[in-house]
């Protein structure tokens, strides 16, 4: 069992004739149990409404986890994963939970079911302009808090839920291979015509989201057969760029182990956790890219470590 702190709320107030937003920040508190579940909040206040007489307005959060106690994985909805699953803060003047509308994290749902249900609260309204945004970003600041708590929890993995973010087209097409009968045949060629069994892998069909593991953590290569046709190439490290919207350092594993010393420019190097490089099983679901430099990913010697970077990319049915 886990247990968390997060803020919710906004210090900023908003104020119109019928809908006043404080500006509280609240504290949830958050216990994980093995297992899949759906967490909903206790509940609190973020202002007043005027809609049936001057009540309270309530907010309640609810997101689905799921905990593996035994290895220590958490896993829950990155904060665009477009998922009714994520993040989704339910408001409701006090007293009125049939009226409650529902906004999630990532821009989804279907207004109708989620909004407009009881007819006399709700934020999507002229005399509330721009409340929706308003409270969508509470609902989204609240996911990104959860994360981060999640994040200082000593030796806990955080696994996120993403899609596949936009890659420019010749980044996605590096990114796509053939494999026939369950091996590697070569990277995707647009122009050529393949075989009926030949299986094509994109990268939609192996990109899992992104994972924050736990500070020190170690981690080793990713043995390649020799006629590897995807070597560690930019887009891979493009790929961690796009899913972390930002550059990653150098090398994760900086200054570790002491006598080696980082060279060559960085790559989004397949690793694995633990001590020891290895070739990995045909679908394996344990394949992790990393920025690392070039030193780094071609030692296979030793084993690194997270010394600039716990963030990484989380990749399922690897292929080699
Ligand atoms: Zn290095």
């Amino acid at each position: 069992m886990a247990s968390i702190s997060f803020p919710v709320g906004s210090t900023v107030a908003y104020a119109v004739p019928i809908l006043e937003l404080t500006g509280a920040v609240h504290q949830i508190q958050a216990t994980f149990e093995n297992g899949d579940h759906v967490f909903t909040s206790s509940d609190f206040k973020l202002g007043t409404v005027r809609v049936a007489g001057s009540r309270a307005l309530i907010g309640r959060l609810t997101f689905r986890y799921s905990y593996d106690s035994s290895n220590k994985i958490i896993t829950v909805c990155g904060t665009n994963y477009p998922s009714a699953d994520g993040m989704t803060m339910m408001t409701m003047p006090e007293g009125m939970d049939n009226e409650a509308c529902f906004e999630h994290a990532a821009a989804t749902g279907f207004l109708a079911d989620e909004v407009y249900r009881g007819g006399k609260w709700n934020y999507y309204s002229p005399l509330m302009p721009g409340a929706p945004e308003r409270i969508k970003n509470i609902v989204r600041a609240a996911n990104d808090a959860l994360i981060s708590a999640l994040g200082e929890v000593p030796d806990l993995t955080v696994r996120v839920r993403e899609i596949l973010p936009e890659l420019p087209v010749e980044d996605y097409l590096a990114l796509c291979f053939v494999t026939r009968d369950g091996r590697v045949l070569e990277k995707y060629d647009p122009t050529k015509l393949y075989g009926l069994d030949d299986e094509l892998h994109t990268p939609h069909s192996t990109f899992m989201g992104k994972e924050e593991w736990p500070d020190k953590i170690d981690f080793a290569n990713v043995i390649g057969s020799t006629s590897d046709p995807r070597p560690p190439s930019k887009s891979w490290l493009d790929l961690w760029r796009t899913t972390m919207e930002r550059d990653g350092p150098n090398c994760a594993s900086l200054g570790f182990p002491e006598d080696v010393s980082c060279s060559g420019t960085s790559v989004g190097g397949h690793v694995i956790c633990g001590r020891t490089a290895q070739k990995v099983d045909t679908g394996s679901n344990d394949v992790r890219i990393i920025p690392i430099c070039r030193g780094h990913n071609g030692r296979n010697s030793t084993y690194m470590r997270t010394m600039k970077e716990r963030w990484v990319v989380v990749l399922n049915n690897y292929m080699q």
